[in-house]
């Protein structure tokens, strides 16, 4: 594994290591006050600054890549596979959305227009497995039919979209909001979006650097605006930050003791490990 030691020091830029996606912090990064900033990193009463922020999420990354090394994301063959995962995902674990896609590529249907006219009920039936199966197979449908309107079908075409547009109009679908958008858009289109999860969420308020009622917009932003505008890292960060999350920072009972970023946390999280 390589060593690029990262350098938290508050006149550099965050670049890729060579090694691998690690971050050396080498010049200032540019933060715009006003909108640049959510308003937890501003708030005075709150012990980091925005400058200390971008350090910490630049450090946070270097520390879980050198101990989880890179995740190789997303498990999808396709882009239209790692899109439909993206919503068979929606509220459960990742094993179950994997056994409805393996149904959906057994019954040779991992297309948008295979997707389009498969009937809702068998569809449905297919990806049982990932829970909420009746929605989950309307929201299929309603993707599979903003392609063919409004990108003649072709993913490649839908991809060429500047990144904003292509968002806005992705959460303009039926049964696709932030996450699952921005999951689509990094993972599927290499788009440079920060994907926010719970477990983001709950990293950054237990290391002091959110309150936990920011916006969906207001995390992504901070993340964004921390580091480079470089699909790979968003794409390594987000994978390492689940693995976090699943493997030490849980909900009840987080494992604080083995975890990569324990150097960081400001105080003792109430009973962890
Ligand atoms: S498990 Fe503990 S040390 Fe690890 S991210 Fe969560 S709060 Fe931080």
């Amino acid at each position: 594994m390589s060593t690029c030691a990262s350098l938290p020091d508050a006149s550099s830029s965050v670049l890729l290591c060579p090694h691998g996606p690690r971050l050396t912090l080498q010049s200032p990064l540019p933060v715009s006050p006003g909108s640049a900033w959510p308003s937890p990193l501003l708030d005075t009463r709150h012990p980091f600054t925005p400058s200390d922020a971008q350090r910490q999420l630049a450090t946070f990354f270097d520390a879980l890549f050198a101990a989880h090394g890179p995740q190789r994301w997303w498990p999808g063959r396709t882009r239209f596979e790692i899109i439909a995962g993206a919503i068979l995902v929606q509220n459960t674990a990742w094993t179950n959305a994997a056994r409805a896609i393996a149904n959906l590529r057994a019954a040779s249907l991992l297309t948008p227009s295979a997707i389009e006219k498969v009937s809702p009920a068998r569809l449905a039936r297919l990806i049982r497995p990932s829970g909420y199966f009746r929605q989950k197979a309307r929201k299929l449908k309603a993707f599979a039919r903003f392609l063919r309107e409004s990108h003649r079908g072709s993913l490649a075409r839908m991809f060429r979209t500047p990144t904003a547009q292509l968002r806005e109009q992705l959460l303009q679908v039926h049964g696709i909001g932030p996450e699952t958008a921005d999951s689509i858009l990094l993972y599927a289109g290499n788009h440079p979006v920060f994907v926010v999860d719970a477990y983001t969420r709950r990293i950054l308020l237990r290391h002091g650097l959110a309150h936990g009622k920011e916006s969906y917009e207001t995390v992504r932003g901070l993340f964004e605006q921390s580091l480079p505008n470089d699909p790979r890292l968003f794409n390594e960060y987000h994978a390492l930050i689940v693995h976090t999350g699943k493997h030490h920072c849980r909900n009840r009972a987080p494992v604080c003791s083995t975890c990569a970023l324990r150097p960081f946390l400001p105080q003792p999280v109430e009973g962890s490990r």
